[in-house]
């Protein structure tokens, strides 16, 4: 392995870019090249890149986003295209490709391996933490930190005022970061795609808390529920109660912001285990965290497998504290 290439793809999510500043230097160590496709797999089949050197990922581990850039490129899903992709690596002269994104992205790099032959290794970055083999995803931890930044601030003014605010969070078809948020936020109630039929609970509870005086209520909703995210929920819980209500919507300010020290270990880790498996002749791997420890992932079972079940003990736990 001469020279290997690096992409990041999907939704962007804090920690990135330290994990390609990880991955580079590694490399540097390991006497490999590096360099960065621009815009995820759409960079990889224009053979649009960078050279990356130790200089050149300097002053980025605190930076949100990715230098790199990032999108979604539906041609990859045609495999002439990535044919065309696996040539324009061989005139690259790269040999090795390291995909830091979620499970989609994990399912084209494993198409070019087994259709191209092309090596290449994964690495969790997206802030939904729906990648099956990982407990915690890149980004995850930032994006539920500022989640629970604005659920503080929304509980001064909640408090203030008795409002009851719905605050509606990202994470697409999963509930971690309602669940983790609600949990850390210790929010009254929280609505996920995996219970939705649970919104009944949910009410109950909050009757309970307003019969014992509490004056106001946050309630996180993640944006994949079947409601239709908070301004789905909402109505039919402040109908159900006969309260007024507020609802925020985070959105895309959890995907931006400084990686949190978590973040950052987490992508530092992988991304130098990545160059090192691929070094080392191992492809098709995932870098995911199990037991508190980074560890190889089989990528087939990663994509195999789907997304992660709901965290049913943490479900319960939020449910429980609410009082
Ligand atoms: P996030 O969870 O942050 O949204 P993701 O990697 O799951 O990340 P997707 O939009 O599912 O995001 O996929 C990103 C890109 O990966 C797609 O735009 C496409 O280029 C490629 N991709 C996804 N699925 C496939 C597939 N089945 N075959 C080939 N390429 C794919």
């Amino acid at each position: 392995m001469k020279r290997l290439g690096i992409l990041t793809s999907g939704g962007d999510a804090p920690g990135m870019n330290a994990a390609i500043r990880a991955a580079v230097r590694t490399a540097t160590r390991l006497g490999v090249q590096m360099v960065g496709y621009l815009d995820g797999y759409c960079g990889l089949v224009r053979g649009a890149f960078v050279e990356l050197d130790d200089r050149a990922v300097g002053n980025i581990i605190q930076r949100g986003g990715t230098i790199l850039g990032t999108s979604r490129c539906p041609e990859f899903f045609d495999p002439e295209v990535r044919a065309q992709a696996a040539n324009q690596m061989k005139l690259d002269g790269v040999d090795g490709l390291i995909v830091i994104g979620g499970d989609g992205s994990f399912r084209g790099a494993l198409a070019l391996q087994d259709e191209c032959g092309v090596a290449v290794a994964g690495l969790p970055g997206t802030i939904d933490n729906d990648v099956w083999g990982t407990e915690e995803s890149i980004g995850f931890d930032t994006a539920v930190n500022t989640a629970l930044l604005a659920i503080d601030q929304l509980r001064d003014t909640g408090e203030s005022t008795g409002m009851m605010f719905f605050v509606e969070v990202m994470g697409r078809t999963s509930g971690a970061i309602a669940l983790h948020t609600a949990v850390a936020g210790g929010a009254a109630g929280v609505v996920v795609p995996e219970a939705h039929a649970e919104i009944g609970l949910v009410i109950e509870r909050i009757r309970e808390t307003m019969a014992k005086g509490k004056r106001s209520h946050i309630i996180v909703v993640a944006e994949g529920d079947e409601a239709g995210g908070a301004f789905g929920v909402a109505p039919i819980i402040g109908k159900a109660l006969d309260r007024p209500y507020r609802v925020v919507v985070l959105g895309h300010t959890q995907r931006g912001g400084r990686p949190t020290m978590r973040d950052r270990l987490v992508a530092s880790e992988g991304g130098a285990m990545a160059v090192e498996a691929l070094v080392a002749g191992r492809t098709g791997v995932m870098i995911g965290r199990q037991g508190g420890r980074s560890v190889e992932v089989n990528l087939r079972d990663v994509v195999n497998n789907g997304h992660p079940p709901v965290n049913a003990g943490l479900l319960r736990l939020a449910q429980q504290l609410s009082g």
